[in-house]
């Protein structure tokens, strides 16, 4: 069989290619070897979102009542099963836009082999490849490492465990820790150095209160020795956990066969330029197979229409330096663009916030990062809902908007995304809402 596209994987990148292509017409085959959706449906960004809203919607009634001086008891529903339906509904639908859009399905793992692939003993041959087939978990070389489950298993366990180790501080394993504390496991959180390293000293400051507050014992600079059944041996002590996890980086899931295709391949993926092509010109890649630095869904989304497009003729390129990401804790942090890029850094406390006041956020601030031309290259949130408030961010360092553009500009009242604008009007001293005295 001969198509003119084959893009191996329907995750996030794969899904995304494949109707792309099929859209315009062109005869394509997506392979999948597992489920449509990929990590971020079955295994990442959905289940573990849904569970950290559970946990957050958990925790607010609890502390509403607190306050109120009501006893609020909640009655643990079957959480679980609406996840597993959500996720369940979106990998049919990944498969659903796939062959709507034209394109044909293949379920079976993909091999190369002698130029062409092969999948369920079929000989496929292509024009262009798209290979987006993702990562894998990547379990840390410790002995009894046998005894741990990965994130991809966390965040679809059927039950809330007693006790939990997470092995790992970056973001999922903050999130994994966080949101079974909440739903009722006694959490340990053991990183080799700090949690989320790469965030300010101020942001990782208040996830840290945050995860205390959860009485979430976190173990930075720990060094794990070994694994024995439910104990976790370190330099800092014994932990014991019903459910060990490691969460500890990714690595890329190569198809077998892969070398003959002579592709440049780096520990982190698969080297490609902007255009999403490799070394070989046949050959084209998205998501996280790729190698780079931000392995989120929604930059293989993107990547998987900019390689679409571009294996049909076009030289379109993409822009990484916009992208935002989201730590999905409570409060959630959030950052886009490039903090060394900025020579200036402008800061708007929530606490000064008339829509922050009304929803009794505690917490967090927008923090805007300007070059020497007044243009926007950094953006750093904390809040409930900072995984939209970067959004608006972000837009602003792709249209290369300058402060002033947004200090100008009137944002609904009240609103936290005020806090923006206002950061952006305190380079001009017009950040009148600053409540006078305040030192923020
Ligand atoms: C716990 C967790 C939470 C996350 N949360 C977020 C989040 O909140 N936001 C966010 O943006 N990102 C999040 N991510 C990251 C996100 O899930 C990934 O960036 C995204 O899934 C990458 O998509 P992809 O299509 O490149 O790869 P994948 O999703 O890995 O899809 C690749 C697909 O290719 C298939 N495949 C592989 N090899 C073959 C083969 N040889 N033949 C046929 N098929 C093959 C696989 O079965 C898979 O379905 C999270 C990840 C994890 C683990």
């Amino acid at each position: 069989m001969k198509y003119d596209y084959v893009v191996i994987g329907g995750g996030s990148a794969g899904y995304v290619a494949g109707s792309v292509l099929a859209r315009k017409k062109a005869k394509t085959l997506v392979i999948e070897k597992e489920k449509f959706g990929g990590v971020c449906v079955n295994a990442g960004c959905v289940p573990s979102i849904f569970l950290s809203d559970i946990s957050f919607i958990l925790s607010r009634f609890q502390e509403i009542g607190n306050y109120k001086g009501l006893s609020v008891s909640v009655e643990n529903g079957n959480f679980f099963k609406k996840r597993d339906e959500i996720v369940e509904y979106l990998s049919s639908a990944g498969r659903k836009l796939v062959e709507d859009a034209g394109s044909e399905v293949e379920l079976g793992e993909a091999k190369i082999s002698g130029g062409e692939i092969l999948v369920n003993e079929k000989k496929i041959e292509f024009n262009r490849l798209i290979l987006a087939s993702g990562s894998i978990p990547n379990p840390p070389r410790i002995r009894g490492i046998e005894n741990a489950i990965s994130e991809d298993e966390a965040v679809n366990l059927h039950s809330v465990p007693e006790s939990m180790v997470v092995i790992g501080g970056g973001y999922a394993g903050v999130e994994i820790a966080q949101f079974f504390a909440r739903l009722g496991s006694k959490v340990s959180l053991l990183t080799r150095g700090k949690i989320i390293s790469e965030l300010d000293s101020e942001a990782r400051s208040i996830l840290l209160d945050s995860l205390e507050w959860d009485g979430i014992e976190v173990i930075e600079g720990c060094c794990i020795r070994s694994i024995e059944g439910e104990k976790v041996l370190t330099d800092k002590g014994e932990f014991r956990g019903e459910i060990v996890v490691y969460a500890t980086g990714r690595r890329p899931n190569l198809p077998v066969g892969i070398g003959e295709l002579g592709l440049e391949i780096r520990e982190d993926g698969i080297v490609a330029n902007q255009e999403m092509r490799t070394s070989n010109p046949k050959i084209l890649v998205a998501g996280d197979v790729v190698n780079r630095r931000k392995k989120v869904a929604h930059v293989a989304m993107l990547e998987g229409i900019i390689s679409s497009l571009n294996a049909m003729g076009g030289n379109y390129t993409i822009d990484y330096l916009h992208v935002p990401q989201v730590i999905y804790t409570d409060p959630q942090i959030a950052v886009a663009g490039d903090k060394g890029r900025a020579i200036k850094i402008s800061k708007f406390p929530l606490t000064a916030s008339t829509r922050a006041l009304i929803r009794g956020e505690r917490e967090g601030y927008a923090k805007i990062g300007i070059d020497c031309d007044g243009k926007i290259v950094y953006g750093e949130v904390v809040a409930d809902t900072a995984e939209d408030l970067i959004n608006l961010i972000s837009l602003a360092i792709r249209a290369k908007m300058t402060c002033e553009e947004i200090a100008f500009s009137a944002l609904t009242h009240p609103s936290l995304s005020e806090a923006i604008e206002n950061a952006c009007r305190s380079f001009f001293n017009l950040d009148v809402d600053r409540f006078k005295g305040m030192k923020d």
